[in-house]
């Protein structure tokens, strides 16, 4: 089932109470779909590969800009001007080469619809609200669950979306909404980055409570936790009449 490598890999998730091989197993046979590969998707792809997520696909279409390197710990200096999905496919490789990487460079959607139809999760890593409502659409169309989360200055926000029992993102964040602010504190991405590779990480092995109907909010600033459930709205122009 996993080899004497894997084994000393992940002693430590075969030593928490509960966690047994088949635990370990349903990681190992998870697909996930990364979207974006910049603040958030640097710490969700290192711990999703560091865990053994079997197969992961991610798109990004930029190139690592020196601006970046505060919150995207994927990269280093020697990276500036690299496109993001080769040195962050290198760097990943270097870390676990068990798990099938499958890099996109593109646009998220068109050019990567192929991966999203064929994974268990995705995951929005992206920076902006225009590309998180694409990705919302394609979830309610593919019947994909998705981990959201947003972060700026010292905040972010999470939930999992799930087609058919939880609310769509347009139904408590309308299309058209203004863009955030583009502050932010590396260590922000960090927290919030963490908190979404373990919520992917629950979700695909199947242990513990999920965020689905509650929306985590964090602010850092007063260092403050709070979750709000949060309903599916009847006038939604995304997710309204589409039957899931
Ligand atoms: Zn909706």
């Amino acid at each position: 089932m996993f080899t004497e490598d894997e084994i000393k890999r992940y002693q430590r998730h075969f030593n928490i109470n509960g966690w047994g091989e088949e635990t370990q197993l349903k990681l190992k046979n998870a697909s996930v779909f990364v979207a974006g590969a910049g603040g958030l998707g640097s710490v969700v792809l290192y711990y999703l590969v560091s865990a053994g997520v079997g197969k992961i696909s991610f798109c990004d279409s930029d190139v690592v800009d020196i601006s970046n390197l505060n919150r995207q710990i994927l990269y280093g200096t020697e990276d500036i001007g690299k496109d993001k999905v080769t040195s962050a496919t290198a760097r990943l490789s270097a870390l676990n080469k068990s798990v099938e990487l499958l890099p996109v460079k593109g646009i998220i959607g068109d050019d990567s619809i192929e991966y999203i139809a064929d994974c268990d999760l995705i995951i929005d890593c992206v920076d902006n609200f225009e590309t998180r409502h694409v990705l919302n659409r394609i979830s309610l169309e593919k019947k994909k669950p998705m981990l959201h989360a947003g972060v700026t200055e010292y905040y972010c926000q999470l939930t999992l979306l799930i087609p058919g029992e939880t609310p769509c993102l347009g139904c408590f964040i309308p299309d058209g909404a203004p863009p955030s602010g583009k502050g932010i504190i590396g260590a922000m991405a960090g927290i919030a980055g963490s908190i979404e590779a373990m919520e992917a990480i629950k979700f695909l092995s199947g242990v513990g409570e999920s965020l689905a109907g509650r929306l985590l909010f964090i602010d850092m600033k007063n260092l403050s936790f709070s979750t709000m459930n949060i309903k599916k709205n009847p006038g939604c122009k995304i997710c309204s009449g589409t039957g899931v």
